[in-house]
């Protein structure tokens, strides 16, 4: 045995072997992260065709449509001797032992002696696909659990056997951290790993109800979904989702791996589902699986699936009386409380599924896993559930969840429990924490400010506060933080305060979402009461607060994630520097609700057409950014319409998007910051690129592309665009701008069609084109 720790590379480039449904998307996101993929499948022709699959795949595998270039292609027939000059080689084929160890017996011989080699395998035990590998071999193999889609999805399960060198499992936790955007569960080498297996176990129960016929499809759904803190998806969405080929396969794997007679029992699917198989009826990509959407001359409707006939049926909508009654209760977990409690149908399918499956993690958690909060961490990231088992054990109390479900032996893990008296599951049982870091995989910068009292201000939609080493953070905290007076009144704030008493400030928040914008609720009801003076003021405000953060006498980072749009959008524009998640939809959407930036969007978006390029082009492709409400499918894609610059930073994983965020900022403290110089003068075309662009608008009206109130809102924003009626092309300042923007932001809400535009989508979430 060899005691020396591994000499690990660096991880620089990957090699993925199997282009399917997970190779091609773990390769296209190894290529978000800017790492060069070599895709192989049996050959280049087959490789080929899964990664075409994957670029159409929705919702998108790829940051932008540049990143599939970092992808070159080959097949284990001609180029398998390439995977010498990959630093990690990940195998994503079939899943069949014997293929499995075919290929990676291949692969031994050909890889570079300090390469890492994983298996994607969702259920195969790891070690037993190297076992007749060399010792070196071995120590650098080990698992690596992606979840589908593997972009999206939060958690890697990471799986090294006994033989794998601690410096690889090191190695790829913190690639998988920090360029990936992964949080690391660190799982034993058992059949199925940690997520899969208990939530395989809870889908197990509840296909079981469902063939008894207590509950209907639509109605386990509606108890399975966000009611109780999971997915919208709920249960059956879900399944569609995956495939119930995909469910069936891992469902066999599994107990076919299972020793114990009772536990295999519990991994059998019932007969409907074959029957299912046999008819393709397997989910989203065959049409239709538990539900299926027709399209008729009245439009399209989704039917349901009748388990027991067989058929398809009319969805309706469930009528569960308790469901409705707890719906009061504001907590997630409070609310699985009373419902698991419940004597009634909805208690009794809670505590058959739910119960059974919280009694089975407390059984295999300590074989399957290093900590019980590692089996909570798996589900919270790989299916989305608010709580985790052991949370639930706790919400619900042992004795409780014990009586309810009348275990009459409790679990070894619950059982200690209870003989060191009263308690909950957090705070006795002995095997906690796992492997993770937790301070790695969530660094909680500003809740760990925020508990230890370091709140310099709050108002209720935003606070300020002190996050060490001299800076200052802005954090926005209304409902999807849209943006309203008091958070305008917060900006300013922010900038005098970090000002005078700090180095830096963050604009930035733990949320999924950075801002919604505008709150547009505030804005129809001023509208209704005809208080115009009221929103010019409001306008006036909010641009004042962003022109405050563009020369504040410190730098200001603005930190975005998720949605940051219209005003938002406008926030992150006026930032010294921007530290965007890689997961950032951002956009100026106001057209879409009849409006125009009025914010200083505009003037931004100019000053950055006329930076990057001073072309009539660039200001064509600013104008049908604005103009078409163009959002990012990425914070890359941002970059690319231009919101974001090249001087701005990314971040793979939310989590560490704060701290990132301060580090930017004392790197720009360290460089020298200089404040950016006010009041400059901005060239802008006058009459002739107004007429330019007025041309463009009438022709896409008369194409038939945009509606009579798009283009009137297009003239608006080409209005300002081109700097006003000037009768030559000319300098302006910064002000005449922003007073542009708020003359057409004013005008515009008078229209009876914004207005119906704003009514529309407050009241749907959609955007109308009238
Ligand atoms: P897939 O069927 O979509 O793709 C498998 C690929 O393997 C195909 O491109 C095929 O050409 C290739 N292949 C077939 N036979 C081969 C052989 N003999 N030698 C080499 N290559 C061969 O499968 P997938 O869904 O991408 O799954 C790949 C792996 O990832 C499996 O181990 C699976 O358990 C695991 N996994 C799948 C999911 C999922 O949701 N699909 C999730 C996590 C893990």
């Amino acid at each position: 045995m060899n005691f020396q720790r591994a000499d690990v590379r660096s991880i620089r480039s990957v090699a993925i072997l199997g282009a399917g449904t997970m190779g091609s998307q773990i390769a296209a996101h190894m290529a978000n992260a800017g790492v060069p993929v070599l895709l192989l499948d049996l050959n280049v022709h087959v490789a080929k065709e899964g990664l075409e699959r994957t670029r159409k795949l929705k919702p998108e595998p790829f940051f932008t449509t540049d990143v599939p270039k970092l992808i070159s292609l080959g097949g284990f027939d001609q180029d398998l001797d390439k995977i010498s000059d990959y630093d990690w080689i990940i195998e994503a084929i079939v899943e069949n032992l014997q293929k499995k160890k075919t290929l990676i017996k291949a692969v031994e011989t050909h890889r570079h002696p300090t390469a890492i080699v994983s298996s994607n395998t969702s259920g195969i035990r790891v070690s037993t696909i190297a076992e007749s590998c060399s010792d070196n071999f071995r120590r650098y193999w080990l698992g690596t659990h992606f979840f589908n889609p593997p972009r999206y999805l939060r958690l890697l399960e990471v799986i090294p056997t006994q033989d794998t060198d601690p410096s690889v499992v090191e190695k790829i936790k913190s690639f998988a951290n920090y360029s990936l955007g992964k949080s690391v569960i660190v799982a034993r080498d058992t059949p199925n790993f940690i997520a899969n297996n208990i939530g395989l176990h809870g889908i197990m129960r509840t296909l079981q109800v469902l063939e008894n016929g207590n509950l209907t499809i639509e109605e386990i759904d509606a108890i399975t979904g966000p009611v109780i803190g999971r997915p919208k998806s709920a249960t059956f969405r879900t399944i569609d989702m995956v495939g119930i080929d995909v469910l069936s396969a891992t469902v066999k794997n599994l107990s076919d791996r299972l020793e114990d007679d009772a536990d295999r029992l519990a991994f059998s699917l019932p007969p409907f589902i074959q029957k299912m198989l046999e008819r393709d009826w397997i989910g989203e990509k065959s049409g239709q699986g538990f539900y299926r959407k027709t399209i008729s001359p009245n439009g399209s409707e989704i039917l349901v699936l009748d388990p027991v006939k067989l058929e398809y049926r009319t969805k309706l909508v469930p009528h569960l009386d308790r469901l409705e009654a707890t719906r009061h209760i504001k907590a997630p977990s409070e609310r699985l409380r009373a419902l698991f409690l419940g004597r009634d149908s909805i208690g009794d399918f809670m505590r058959a599924t739910l119960g059974s499956t919280l009694v089975y993690a407390a059984t295999v958690a300590p074989t399957i896993a290093h900590s019980i909060d590692d089996v909570d961490r798996a589900m919270h990231w790989g299916f989305g559930w608010n709580l985790g088992p052991f949370e639930i054990w706790d919400v619900i109390g042992i004795e409780n969840v014990l009586t309810a479900c009348e275990v009459v032996t409790p679990p070894q893990l619950i059982g200690e429990i209870l003989e060191r008296g009263r308690g909950n599951v957090h705070s006795n049982a002995r095997f906690r924490k796992g492997l993770i870091d937790p301070e790695a995989s969530d660094p909680q910068l500003l809740r760990k400010a925020k508990n230890s009292l370091r709140i310099v201000r709050t108002n209720p939609s935003a606070s300020l506060v002190d996050i060490g080493d001299g800076i200052l953070a802005l954090e926005f905290h209304s409902k999807i933080n849209t943006i309203d007076l008091d958070t305008v009144q917060m900006l300013s704030d922010a900038v005098k305060e970090a000002s005078k008493h700090f180095c830096g400030l963050i604009v930035g928040n733990d949320a999924t979402n950075f801002s919604a914008g505008a709150n547009l609720v505030h804005l129809l009801e001023n509208i209704q009461e005809s208080r115009w003076e009221s929103i010019d003021r409001m306008v006036r405000s909010f641009q004042s607060a962003n022109t405050g953060l563009r020369y504040a006498h410190v730098p200001v980072v603005i930190a975005t994630s998720g949605l940051t749009l219209g005003g938002g959008c406008e926030i992150a524009l006026h930032g010294y520097r921007v530290q965007a998640a890689a997961e950032t939809y951002m956009g100026l959407v106001e057209v879409a609700v009849g409006l125009i930036p009025a914010g200083g969007g505009v003037k931004e978006m100019l000053v950055r057409s006329i930076e990057t390029n001073n072309t009539l082009l660039s200001l064509q492709s600013t104008f049908e950014t604005i103009g078409f409400a163009k959002v990012s499918s990425s914070g890359p894609d941002a970059r690319r319409l231009g919101y974001l610059r090249t001087i701005d930073g990314f971040t793979m994983n939310r989590q560490n998007l704060m701290v990132d965020a301060k580090t930017l900022i004392l790197s720009c403290l360290n460089k020298g910051y200089h404040r950016p110089q006010s009041n400059y003068e901005i060239r802008v075309g006058g009459e002739s690129s107004l007429a330019a662009l007025k041309l463009g608008i009438h022709l896409t009206w008369r194409a038939g592309r945009i509606s009579d109130h798009d283009a009137s809102i297009a003239r608006k924003l080409a209005n300002i665009l081109s700097g006003g009626a000037l009768a030559h092309p000319t300098s302006v300042s910064e002000q005449y701008l922003l007073d542009l923007e708020r003359e057409a932001f004013l005008s515009l809400c008078g229209e009876r069609k914004t207005q119906e535009r704003i009514k529309h989508t407050l009241t749907t979430g959609k955007t109308l084109r009238n």
